[in-house]
This record gives C-alpha cells, structure tokens and sequence, in this order.
C-alpha cells in the first residue's frame, strides 16, 4: 500500500454544507415569477409544460424515496440510487452513483459516496439506523464525481479515505481546478455551493487486502477501464463485488475517455470471478448475465460506430443512424449521443496513432 503523506489533515479543511432539506433551485425567486407570471400571463403556458415534463425527474422527495437500501449479504448492504437528476453537485454528474456499506465489528467500511454530500447524508443515516460504529474506510471506485462527491460527509470520522494512484490524482486535479471553475461557471458555482471535494488519503497500486472484523475487503486496480484507474471491491466471503462506473445495469454509460478494448476485456474477465452479486455504478445489483449484456452493449456500439468509420461516415452520421438506440431501452438515453461521440473520437484517435506509428520506421 502506498501512503500520500497529506501535507495537511483534509478533514481541517471541510467546513459541512446546510443540511439541505428542501431541493428548490437557488436561483428561484417568488418575487420575480409572480411579477413573470402578472406581467407575461401567456408564459405560464410554456412554463407550466415545461414544470409537468420535468416533474418526474425533478427531486422533491416527501420521503426517502431517491433511493433504496438492500441487504444483499449478512452485514452488506447497497445503497441503491433511483433514476433522479439532482440539482445539486457538479452538473455534468447529476445522477447519483450507487454506494454500499460493509458492517463488521471494528467498524464500517463505505464504498463510494454517491454524487454529493447530501445523498451520502442520506447513506450515512441509513448506516446509522444499523450500527454505531464507527466509519473506518471509504472507498471510491473512481473519480467520478457520481460516486466520490459525497465524501466530505464522512469527514468526521477521519476515516481512511482510499483510491488507486491515478484516481487520486484526478481527484485532486479536480478539487485544484476547483476554484476557477466556480469563478468562471455560474451554473457550476450554484449547483455546488456547499460542496467540497475531499480526495483520497491513501492509494493502493498493487492489489490490498483489508481485514476489519473478520471480514476480507479486496481493493483490485482493475487499470483504465470506464477511466483511468477503476477499481473493484471484492468481498470472497459474501461473493459481492462493487465495480463502480465499470458495470452499469439498465443504465447507457457516460463513456468519456475511457479505454474501450480493456474496458470489454475487463468485464469478460470479472463474469468468471466466482461472485454471486455485481453492484454496478447505477442499477440493481444483478448476477453475471447483466454484466455480460452490458459488455455485449459496449461490444455492439464500438462495432457499429467503428462501422460507420470504415464507411467514411461522418460523426454526425453515424449518430443520426444510430440515436436513438433501437436494440437496448435503457435509463439516461439522452446520453445516447455522448456515448455514439466518445466511442467515435476513442476509434477514430486509436485509428491516428495505429497509421502514425505505422508510418514510423521501427530502428
Ligand atoms: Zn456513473
């Protein structure tokens, strides 16, 4: 295990958000809507349309009813994210990750804190109603801010916060671009006022065992996969594993920059480990078959996105033949189009580098 000595404790540096209970954007203002409405009667119209449509999806939870708990194992519990867009956190990542908690005797080890600090409230609450030990380790799978944004939450702990090496170091890339961002992007400083990302404390490279109260936790550097450094968490007694953003169940997945050929060759690679149940990033925890459906989705996309390239189709193209899907009816379908680019711009950057180090004579 590696240690990153902190230059100072990060858990000084966190001042806790408001408890947030009531969602109501920010930037609303009775006043103005009222003087709106009076002013513009006919505005109502497109408004109220555009209040019905995005109801569903909006957060105004009377109850807990954004998420929900399952014990998938004695003492292993996942915290399951509903198909919700939050309005606070970083917006590009407004649908919160799947968390899970581990409860053994000497303490509690999370994995992953979903998209903000107030989801990973809601977490932490539902640890509490279970145990009171306290919280050992936090683990992110990535540094995707769907599933490391509410790490702050854990703060008081002190726990050992732990990450692959290049996770980390995107983590603290991202809380160091952190300011000027809030300086530049109105949007951006709104939805994450109160918000503060809290990196790892500790890398593991190598694969790490840790042993909390008679119970194995398996950190694995799965390598780059969905992004850089993906890990997995596997538990060989409970035959779980979490595998963050690398697996999503009925969900299309945000490809980024991902590292298509290894991402497809890691999932072949995780059905044959004897586990029972995969915990995706968002979804249902499932049994292997969802894994290999999503590894034959992203076999299908890159296939027919590379295809169209062959063909000297345009991106623009290649999209319109393709969006919307017709062979999977899956949550966050409007990041169908993302999903067709990232592919194109991975295959076709692959395609540049083959040709450029094919033309280089070798020594
Ligand atoms: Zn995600």
């Amino acid at each position: 295990m590696q240690y990153d000595a902190p230059a100072h404790s990060p858990a000084a540096q966190i001042r806790l958000g408001e408890n947030r209970l009531s969602r109501v954007p920010a930037t609303f203002s009775p006043r103005a809507a009222r003087l709106t409405g009076m002013l513009f009667p006919w505005l109502w119209v497109p408004f109220g349309l555009l209040l019905v449509l995005a109801a569903p999806r909006t957060v105004f939870p009377a109850n807990d009813s954004f998420y929900h708990v399952q014990e998938i194992n004695p003492h292993v519990f996942v915290w399951v994210a509903e198909d919700i867009l939050n309005q606070e956190g970083d917006p590009q990542f407004n649908r919160a990750g799947n968390a899970g908690f581990i409860i053994t005797q000497d303490g509690v080890v999370v994995v992953n804190t979903t998209n903000s600090p107030f989801n990973a409230r809601a977490l932490l609450y539902e640890i509490r109603k279970r145990t009171d030990q306290p919280v050992r380790y936090v683990i992110n799978t990535s540094a995707s801010p769907d599933v490391m944004l509410g790490n702050e939450a854990f703060a008081d702990f002190s726990p050992v916060i732990l990450s692959t090496p290049q996770a980390a170091e995107q983590m603290r890339n991202y809380r160091n671009e952190f300011p000027a961002r809030l300086d530049r992007d109105w949007k951006f400083a709104a939805s994450m006022r109160g918000i503060h990302p809290l990196p790892p404390t500790q890398t593991f490279d190598k694969d790490t065992t840790l042993d909390l109260g008679g119970q194995q936790i398996k950190l694995i550097n799965l390598g780059d996969n969905n992004s850089p450094g993906d890990a997995a968490v596997y538990l060989p007694q409970s035959k779980v594993v979490f595998l963050g953003n690398v697996f999503e169940n009925d969900y299309i997945p945000r490809i980024g920059s991902a590292n298509l050929k290894q991402w497809i060759e890691t999932l072949q690679k995780v059905v044959s480990w004897n586990c029972t149940v995969y915990v995706p990033g968002h979804g249902l925890p499932s049994g292997p078959v969802q894994v290999q459906r999503f590894q034959q989705f992203l076999e299908w996309l890159s296939g027919q996105v590379r295809l169209g390239i062959q063909k000297g189709k345009s991106l623009r193209q290649i999209q319109n033949e393709l969006v919307p899907f017709q062979s999977v009816h899956w949550h966050a379908p409007e990041l169908e189009g993302e999903a067709v680019t990232a592919v194109y711009r991975l295959l076709t950057r692959q395609d540049n580098q083959a040709s450029s180090s094919a033309e280089t004579p070798s020594p």
